[in-house]
């Protein structure tokens, strides 16, 4: 329909709008229930080392099934929850339901498997991360080496002293620590000097074009040069194609995640692809080499 000007036309946007804006406020309203009624569920995304051919580690991927909105996706309610003040009750139950579940996974070739949990910056700033990792461990006995943080870049660039100090403790304790999405902020080399760092997480806006761009294969060279520079592990996030897969082994790129290889799963199905010897010689990577 053809848009006129003038009185009357404001009102024509009214309803998109306040559909957003009663979705949020809904959200935001409901999120807070969101764990006592069950809606709430952690899936594992296996993470695969290319190197040994078998699953190494999971990421833990939060997920919120509405009963009236459907499945709402993470990045849609967790900066709600941020704004709302309850990321740290969400952040807590999902820390503690992810180790659960990796502790009682069967491991592979004897190794346990290492736990990814995405922590979002105003949970670092809120100070209760060291508290709440150190409760998890406790309650749940896994092992702290076992637990991998995941961070972003702002989080890492969020102003003040005590990002750096509550890592240190962190690492004290003997936790993992990964830089998610890298390559996407404003990160300084610096800071990989500074912050105790174990992994990096290429951003999937890179492996998307690594098999097709050669700016973008190069970039994601470098990245794995410093990694080996540095001593971090190399992750590639979002692989979906055998290219993409193959061009990220011929750069030495040493771990790879992505529906390729799996998607993300329930606590059960994961359980059973382990138990299967899938831990050997992943099925997606059958064939890529
Ligand atoms: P992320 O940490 O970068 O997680 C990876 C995202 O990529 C996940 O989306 C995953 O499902 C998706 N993914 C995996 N393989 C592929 C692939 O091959 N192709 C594509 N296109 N996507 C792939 P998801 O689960 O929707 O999560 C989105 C973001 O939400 C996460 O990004 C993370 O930042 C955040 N998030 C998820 N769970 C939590 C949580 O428990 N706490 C916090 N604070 N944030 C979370
Ligand atoms: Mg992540
Ligand atoms: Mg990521
Ligand atoms: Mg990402």
């Amino acid at each position: 329909a053809a848009e006129r000007s003038g009185p009357g036309t404001s009102q024509q946007y009214r309803p998109a709008l306040g559909n957003a804006a009663v979705r949020r406020a809904r959200l935001r309203d409901d999120l807070p229930y969101a764990v006592a009624r069950g809606e709430l569920a952690v899936l594992f995304q296996p993470i695969v080392s290319l190197e040994e051919q078998r699953v190494t580690g999971v990421e833990a991927l939060l997920r919120w099934r509405h009963p009236e909105l459907g499945d709402v996706p993470p990045a849609e309610f967790v900066p709600i929850a941020e704004r709302a003040g309850v990321i740290g009750e969400l952040q807590r139950w999902a820390l503690e339901r992810a180790a659960e579940a990796a502790v009682a996974l069967p491991s592979t070739n004897g190794v346990p498997l290492r736990l990814g949990v995405n922590i979002s910056a105003s949970h670092v700033a809120a100070r209760t991360l060291v508290g709440d990792v150190a409760a998890v461990l406790r309650s749940t006995g896994l092992a702290p080496e076992r637990l991998v943080l995941e961070i972003t870049e702002a989080t890492v660039l969020a102003d003040g002293e005590y990002v750096a100090v509550d890592f240190e403790a962190l690492r004290l304790m003997g936790v993992h620590v990964a830089l998610d999405d890298f390559g996407t902020g404003h990160f300084s080399l610096a800071h990989l000097t500074r912050l105790p760092i174990d992994i990096l997480k290429l951003d999937e806006s890179f492996v998307t074009r690594v098999d097709r761009d050669p700016k973008t294969r190069a970039l994601c060279e470098s990245v794995v040069t410093i990694g080996r520079t540095l001593g971090l592990d190399v992750v590639a996030e979002g692989v979906e194609t055998p290219a993409q897969l193959g061009a990220l082994r011929t750069l030495g790129c040493g771990f790879a995640q992505g529906f390729l290889l799996a998607r993300p799963m329930r606590q059960e199905e994961l359980g059973a692809l382990l138990a299967d010897g899938a831990g050997v010689l992943w099925p997606g990577l059958v064939g890529t080499r």
